[in-house]
């Protein structure tokens, strides 16, 4: 007697979340469960701007995937994902091939650079706790290295940061409390410090509305950014980076660290794997399988889902992974069960906060405007449900944000 086998690809949100729910639901003497993550932990991705700014330590942004796991349910393995062969149903990973009956495709999204040259190489994202550590250590060594140098360089000293999206926005936030910190430390003067958010739209937060957006850059320019907005980053360099001014000119910013949040796509494992995508996303069915694969469901960055009501795709956020990963449960519990309905995903949206550091934020939440200190706390209260709804009230007091005063 062969157990179902039901393998899960990715321990961010999205997939630890459908483990979870699946290891209380489902009885294992009829099903194996296997989840792979290319780490042995989980991080919150909605908090990687602050471990890249340095205003939180990468422990604080991570936790065991162990610790949430039944481990007499599910086995963990800790693998980087490579491509998925559909016809075989295999997924190749550095350390091996694993079989599957169902698969769940939650792997996350990969920094998008549009084809912009030298941003591959010269720009870093805020993509993993990895990137996230280059990035705060790459700042801090340029100070370190502007002390004690003889002959100052003084781009050293300038951080660009591409897009005024809400990662863009929300790494500024934490850099401004971060910069004064690194100046006292390495004895220098801030006003030697510049931070640049380059954006090509016409806005900061573009679509956000415009009374919220006022706001954050009336916060992040009194604390030292300066926008440049509908100014596209049309490529980078060792020095810095290259901007388009009108429609010809280009225009050569020094810096001596360039952030790219301008842009994710889905994982290249999506690609690799022969989906029909878009920049690898998966426009997946509303039950949320890859069309044409009846055993493959996709959620989270690698998915795209259409709100029909403005015939755009969803922005991709961890509030859409997290509700994907119930419907992606019941639907695997309906299917072994040999039910042939399954459930439409809807995305229920409650709304969006920005944080601007610590203390301050702006947000629409339930249709309310909310900016300052009240913004603030909601983004707290959001940030300990995500790790409530998946490890529970320990978990929530081991890595919860409880600063609110
Ligand atoms: P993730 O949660 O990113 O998890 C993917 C997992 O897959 C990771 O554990 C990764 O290590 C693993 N993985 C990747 N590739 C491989 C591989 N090849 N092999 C094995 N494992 C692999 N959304 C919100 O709703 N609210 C917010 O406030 C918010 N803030 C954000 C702030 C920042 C700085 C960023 C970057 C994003 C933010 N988002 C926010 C978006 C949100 O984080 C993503 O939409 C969400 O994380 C997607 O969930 P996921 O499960 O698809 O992927
Ligand atoms: P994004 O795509 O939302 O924003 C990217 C920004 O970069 C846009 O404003 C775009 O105009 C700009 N841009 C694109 N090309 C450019 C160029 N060549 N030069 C300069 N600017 C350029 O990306 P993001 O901010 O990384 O967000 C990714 C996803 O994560 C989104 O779905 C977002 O909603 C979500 N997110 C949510 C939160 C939150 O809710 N607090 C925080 C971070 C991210």
């Amino acid at each position: 007697f062969l157990k179902t086998k039901i393998v899960i690809l990715g321990a961010g949100y999205g997939g630890l979340m459908t483990t979870v729910r699946l290891q209380k639901k489902i009885r294992t003497d009829e099903v194996e469960i296997v989840l792979i993550n290319k780490n042995n932990y989980h991080y919150e991705t909605t908090w990687l701007h602050e471990a890249a700014a340095g205003t939180l330590r990468d422990d604080q942004v991570t936790y065991p995937v162990k610790s949430v796991i039944d481990v007499k349910k599910v086995a963990f393995i800790q693998a980087s994902v490579t491509k998925i062969a559909t016809a075989e149903k295999k997924v190749m990973t550095n350390i091996g091939e694993v079989s599957y009956d169902y698969l769940v495709i939650a792997l996350g999204g990969e920094s998008e650079t549009f084809g912009i040259k030298g941003l591959k190489e010269y720009a870093f994202s805020i993509t993993s706790v990895d990137a996230a550590k280059r990035i705060r250590e790459h700042i801090e060594s340029q100070f370190s290295t502007y002390q004690n140098e003889a002959l100052k360089k003084e781009e050293r000293l300038t951080i660009i940061v591409g897009g005024a999206g809400f990662t863009g926005i929300e790494f500024l936030g934490e850099l401004v409390n971060r910069i004064p910190k690194l100046c006292k430390t390495y004895e220098i003067d801030q006003n030697k410090v510049k931070i640049y958010c380059v954006e090509a739209a016409k806005a900061v937060l573009p679509g956000f509305d415009p009374e919220l957006v006022e706001y954050a850059v009336a916060y992040l320019e009194k604390r030292g950014v300066e926008f440049k907005i509908g100014t596209p980053i049309k490529g980078a360099d060792p020095e810095g980076i290259l901007v388009g001014i009108g429609e010809e000119e280009t225009q050569e910013i020094k810096a001596g660290t360039v952030i790219w949040a301008a842009g994710i796509r889905g994982s290249s494992v999506i690609e690799e794997s022969g989906f029909e995508a878009n920049r690898c996303r998966v426009k997946v069915d509303p039950d949320l399988r890859a069309p044409g694969h009846e055993n493959i469901f996709i959620i989270g960055d690698c998915s795209l889902i259409i709100n029909e009501e403005i015939n755009r795709p969803y922005p991709p956020t961890a509030q859409i992974a997290l509700q994907q990963a119930d419907v992606v449960t019941n639907n695997l519990l309906a299917l072994l069960r040999q039910e042939t309905n399954l459930t439409a995903f809807k995305p229920d949206i409650k709304g969006t906060v920005c944080s601007l550091g610590e203390r301050d934020a702006i947000g629409i939440v339930f249709g309310k405007k909310l900016k300052g200190k009240p913004a603030s706390v909601m983004k707290k209260v959001i940030d300990n449900r995500a790790l409530f709804s998946i490890g529970g009230t320990s978990t929530v007091l081991k890595k919860g944000k409880f600063n609110i005063l």
